[in-house]
């Protein structure tokens, strides 16, 4: 089993509502939802703050900005707006240690975020 609760989503050990894979990332309903839609979009590698990302990593976080389009269309959220966010660190909220971009649309948003 995988120490990291991602991890396990993304190795089927542990269950997740995926709505899209790849050789390099995954993509799945957050279990407790923001806004009407609220997807976590993953990379298979565990990496665990923004912060660890490396230079190899680039072409991979490039990829996740471009499934994330892809996937507000496919949701139908892309027309009114959406937010990809990533919350690194504790000061930030991060609860998860594997470094996730939350896919939020379906309803309005504030700014500046609480
Ligand atoms: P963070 O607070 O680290 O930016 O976001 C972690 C997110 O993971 C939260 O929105 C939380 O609801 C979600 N989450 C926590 N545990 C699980 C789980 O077991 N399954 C899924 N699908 N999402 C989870
Ligand atoms: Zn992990």
């Amino acid at each position: 089993m995988s120490a990291c609760l991602f991890c396990g989503i993304v190795k089927r050990e542990i269950k997740g509502d995926i709505v899209y894979q790849d050789d390099s990332l995954v993509a799945f309903r957050d279990i407790n939802p923001k806004a009407p839609v609220h997807l976590l979009i993953v990379p298979r590698k565990h990496i665990s703050t923004l912060l660890e990302v490396e230079q190899g990593d680039r072409g991979l976080i490039g990829d996740i900005f471009y499934v994330a389009a892809q996937l507000a269309t496919d949701q139908g959220i892309s027309k009114d707006g959406f937010r990809v966010v990533v919350n690194c660190g504790p000061g930030a909220g991060q609860s998860v240690y594997h470094v996730h971009f939350h896919l939020l649309g379906g309803r309005l948003f504030t700014w500046p975020p609480g």
